[in-house]
Formats: C-alpha cells, sequence, structure tokens
C-alpha cells in the first residue's frame, strides 16, 4: 500500500453522517405571474384575485383568481354545454382515449408537477415525487380501463352519467385528490367545475395545460379557483348535478344540510382520527416504521392518519423508545430537498391549529416528546410529536390535529384494543400489526373504519375503494365503486 492510500489517523468509519444537502432544482417549473380561471378551455380574467404562497418560505409564488358567484355560474354553464354537446354520448371507448393521454402526460411532466406540489404545498419531493404523482397518473390509467366497461360492472342497470360535477378538495394532496375526483367523473361520461383549495392551486392550474395538451373538449373540466366561497357557489347552483367534496367534518356537514331535500347526488371524505393498533406478536421494527409512515407522512396532513396508537401494554416501553428514536432521525426542512422526511406545516391557519391543539394535550397533563431539530426560521414549521401518557378523553385523542402529532394509547387484550379504537366519532381507517393472519381479519371485521391495513400504514392504490363511517363520511372513491357516485342507473 502506498503512503497516499494509507488511512493513516483518518477513522475508517465516519462519526457525523448528516446529510449533504440535496435540493431539487425549481427551474423546471415556469410559473407565471398571474393565473385566472379555466372556464370553456379558455383562460377567463378573474375580478378578484389574491396571492398564493410556499409555506416553506412565505415566498409569494403566483396571483390567483378568486372565484365569484357569476364566475361559477359561466363555468357551470360550460360544462353543462359541454355535457349536452356530445361529451356525454361519446362512446367510453373514446372518452378513455383521453384519460389515457392525460395519465401520459402526467407521467412525462411528472418532475415538473412533483416540485410544484412541494413548492406551493410545502410537502416533501420524495413524497410529491414517489407517491402523489405516480398515483394521480395511475388513477387516470385505471379509469379509463373502465370507461367503455361500465355495462359489465353494472350488469342490466342501464349506467348513466350524471351530469355536471362539482368538486371541491383540500390542500393535503392536491394533485392527487384532483384525479381521484375528475378521472371517474370523466370516465363515466360526466363533465366537471373542479375547486382546488385556496392555498394550493397551482398544480391544478397547471393540469390545465394538460388537459389542452391532451386535446380534452373544451368544457369538459372548468376549474376555478378561490376560496370557501366559490366552493359555496358550486354546492348551491342549481345546475349542478352532483357534489364530490373531501375537507373537513365541519364544512362537509354544512354541505349536505344545504343539498339536503335538493336531489344531488353526494359523497363526502371527512376528517378521521385512525387507530393504529401494535399487538405484542407483531415484527417490532416494521411496526414502528409504520408508526413513522402513518402519522409523519405529509407532516400529518392526512385524514388517514394514524394518530392514535394503540400499543399492547406488555411492549409499551420497547416501541415508545424505539419510536423516540426512530424521531431523531427524522429530517425536517426544505420540502425540495431530496434527503427531506418532514416538510412544511401548508398553512399559518394550519400550523395555528396544531399549536392549539398541542397545548390542550400539555394542559390536559399529557407528557409531550419532540425530538431535537432546528426548525427553519421562516415558513411554517412543526416538529415531529409524540404524546404519552394519554387519556382517552383529551382532546388530542379524540379531535383530528392535522399535523405531525402522535398520541401513543395502551391496551391489554383484543377486546379492549377493538373497544378504544372504534370510540371515536370517526371511521375512516385503521391499521393492525401482528403476525396472526386470524388475527387481522378478527380486528378487521370489528374496526369500523373504510380501511383497514395490516402489517403496512398509509398504502393507497387506485383499485382499492376508500371513504369512511360515521363523521368521516359516505360514498367511496377509488376501485369499481368508485364508479358508482358518477352514475344514474335507469332500472
Ligand atoms: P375545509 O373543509 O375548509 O376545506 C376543504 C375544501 O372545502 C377547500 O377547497 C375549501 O376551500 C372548501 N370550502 C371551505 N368552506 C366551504 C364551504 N362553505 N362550501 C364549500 N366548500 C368550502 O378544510 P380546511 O382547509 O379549513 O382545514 C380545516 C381542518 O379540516 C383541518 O385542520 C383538518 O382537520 C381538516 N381537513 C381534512 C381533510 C381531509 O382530507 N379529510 C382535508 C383538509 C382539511 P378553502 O381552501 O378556500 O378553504
Amino acid at each position: 500500500m502506498s503512503e497516499l492510500d494509507r488511512p493513516g489517523d483518518r477513522d475508517l468509519v465516519p462519526k457525523d453522517w448528516t446529510y449533504a444537502p440535496a435540493p431539487e432544482s425549481r427551474d423546471i417549473v415556469h410559473l407565471r405571474e398571474r393565473y385566472g380561471l379555466f372556464v370553456g378551455g379558455e383562460w377567463l380574467e378573474p375580478s378578484e384575485t389574491y396571492e398564493t404562497i410556499s409555506p416553506a418560505s412565505e415566498e409569494p409564488l403566483a396571483v390567483i383568481g378568486q372565484g365569484t358567484p357569476a364566475d361559477v355560474e359561466r363555468a357551470v354553464g360550460a360544462a353543462r354545454g359541454a355535457f349536452a354537446d356530445g361529451w356525454s354520448s361519446l362512446p367510453g371507448s373514446e372518452r378513455a382515449k383521453y384519460l389515457f393521454r392525460i395519465a401520459r402526460i402526467l407521467q412525462e411532466r411528472s418532475r415538473e408537477f412533483a416540485v410544484l406540489e412541494s413548492l406551493n404545498g410545502g410537502k416533501p419531493i420524495k413524497e410529491s415525487r414517489d407517491v402523489d404523482l405516480p398515483l394521480a397518473a395511475a388513477h387516470f390509467f385505471y379509469y379509463a380501463g373502465w370507461a367503455d366497461k361500465l355495462e359489465y360492472a353494472f350488469p342490466n342497470r342501464r349506467p348513466q352519467p350524471v351530469g355536471v360535477a362539482g368538486q371541491i378538495i383540500p390542500w393535503n394532496f392536491p394533485l392527487l385528490m384532483l384525479a381521484w375526483k375528475v378521472a371517474p367523473a370523466l370516465a363515466c361520461g360526466n363533465t366537471v367545475v373542479l375547486k382546488p383549495a385556496e392555498t394550493t392551486p397551482l398544480t391544478a392550474l397547471l393540469f390545465c395545460d394538460v388537459l389542452r395538451q391532451a386535446e380534452l373538449p373544451p368544457g369538459v373540466v372548468n376549474i376555478v379557483t378561490g376560496d370557501g366561497r366559490t366552493g359555496a357557489a358550486i354546492v348551491e347552483h342549481p345546475d349542478v348535478d352532483k357534489i364530490a367534496f373531501t375537507g373537513s367534518t365541519e364544512v362537509g356537514k354544512a354541505i349536505q344540510r344545504r343539498l339536503a331535500g335538493s336531489g344531488k347526488k353526494l359523497t363526502l371524505e371527512l376528517g378521521g382520527k385512525a387507530a393504529n393498533v401494535i399487538f405484542d406478536d407483531c415484527a417490532l421494527d416494521q411496526a414502528v416504521e409504520g408508526i413513522v409512515n402513518g402519522i409523519y407522512f405529509n407532516q400529518g396532513h392526512v385524514c388517514c392518519a394514524g394518530s392514535r396508537l394503540f400499543v399492547q401494554e406488555s411492549i409499551y416501553e420497547p416501541v415508545v423508545e424505539k419510536l423516540k428514536r426512530r424521531l431523531e432521525t427524522l429530517r425536517v426542512g426544505d420540502p425540495l430537498d431530496k434527503n427531506t422526511d418532514v416538510g412544511a406545516i401548508n398553512s399559518a391557519m394550519q400550523l395555528q391549529r396544531i399549536e392549539e391543539l398541542v397545548a390542550s394535550g400539555r394542559e390536559e397533563g399529557a407528557d409531550i416528546y419532540q425530538p431535537p431539530c432546528r426548525l427553519p426560521e421562516k415558513g411554517y414549521w412543526f416538529a415531529p410529536t409524540v404524546f404519552t401518557n394519554v387519556a382517552q378523553s383529551y382532546r388530542i385523542a379524540q379531535e383530528e390535529i392535522f399535523g405531525p402529532v402522535l398520541s401513543v394509547l395502551t391496551f391489554r387484550t383484543p377486546d379492549e384494543a377493538v373497544e378504544k379504537a372504534n370510540n371515536t366519532p370517526y371511521g375512516l381507517s385503521a391499521g393492525v400489526w401482528t403476525e396472526k393472519g386470524s388475527r387481522i381479519l378478527w380486528m378487521a371485521q370489528r374496526l369500523r373504519a373504510g380501511v383497514v391495513w395490516a402489517n403496512t400504514y398509509n398504502r393507497f392504490d387506485p383499485t382499492s375503494p376508500f371513504g369512511g363511517y360515521k363523521e368521516s363520511g359516505f360514498g367511496r372513491e377509488g376501485g369499481l365503486h368508485g364508479l358508482e357516485p358518477y352514475l344514474r342507473f335507469d332500472e
């Protein structure tokens, strides 16, 4: 060995494993200064506007239209026109071609969309790149496959499109929620007026480019940006035949009240407070990864987040110890850095809500743990948080926090686990960790949750229906079930 090759005094194993920054370039995204409303295939100049920002830096990104009732009127008119003017009577195989095209363009432009999603919403680029974008494209591919098979999906029921679908989506998975709603609506022959969330309109606006690229007939999809008032105008419009809403239980209830007796179809995908149940026979390290994925994925801005952890008493200590150790390795920071695990909180308002609920947890007597981590000075941030010593009555165990905050509770027997897991007004999702298949089935039959994951968490697939019980809403999105809300049947 030459003098130069010898390690000398240097350590053979480095002591410092910190990551070097690995920022994704923003250059691929070309933002306009100002965006209009996408109506009838054209950009309408808005009469009112607001500014959308990056939650990680508070930097203004673009000026966005605040859709008024008059704008909604035009959008619904354009959608009605396109429905009557050929889209609803187009053979399914022809509609499918457009959906396939949209899916392929999303794949081709996925990096651009992923960067924009992280920029506008604050989620880590590795999530928008590896989860949101592939799944959004997969939904269009999947529903393209159904477009010409509706007669087989619903034999002897003569499925017909419903008409104009009004769709209102939240800010946690902006493009993915758009795909969940637009793809089945179009596959069934409906036309759409969609409102993205106020804080995250940019990927929906970029999607308008995709619609043009795919040469979708004008008016089939209309995007009207704005705040809750724009959403309310869509809900109230008499010529909208179906409303699909994802968001808070509070707004969902208001929409349901508003639509009562109107004859409009409605699906609501609302909040959750999911139980992630860890039995003492589970593979512990995998379960800890599942707990982390369950609550810190997308900063906990996930309706099906595993925000209530139920650990069997005999393994409580090792689970909490391993969890805390794992939390220390989570990298919180720049959403555009490819190493980042936990990005920015979506808005100042959401940060305030998280802080308020975390303060209530402390006041009510729970013990808080946050790993040492330096949060950026600008922007909206919240460190990954674990509460132990939590009683079921505490607000942090009852209310949806929609942030990176986990409440740990314990149980002794499977019956007790079921009883406690179901002790919530919600019923969207749950997780079960055990090596026994029979126990998984036993639990899945008893948990009042639309989705039950076993030895995994937060897995999504377009073929699998998703939706809730109780205050988590009704109706299913995804899979064959996801077609039904967009069809009427002449039986
Ligand atoms: P909202 O329910 O207010 O937002 C969801 C969507 O509905 C947004 O597009 C919103 O517009 C729109 N909207 C608001 N008010 C009305 C209305 N009266 N009629 C029609 N549409 C309306 O949720 P928030 O963003 O206020 O978040 C509050 C809490 O809701 C969160 O802390 C979280 O707990 C929960 N939430 C749950 C989600 C889920 O996936 N289940 C998703 C988002 C939030 P705008 O963006 O302008 O407000």
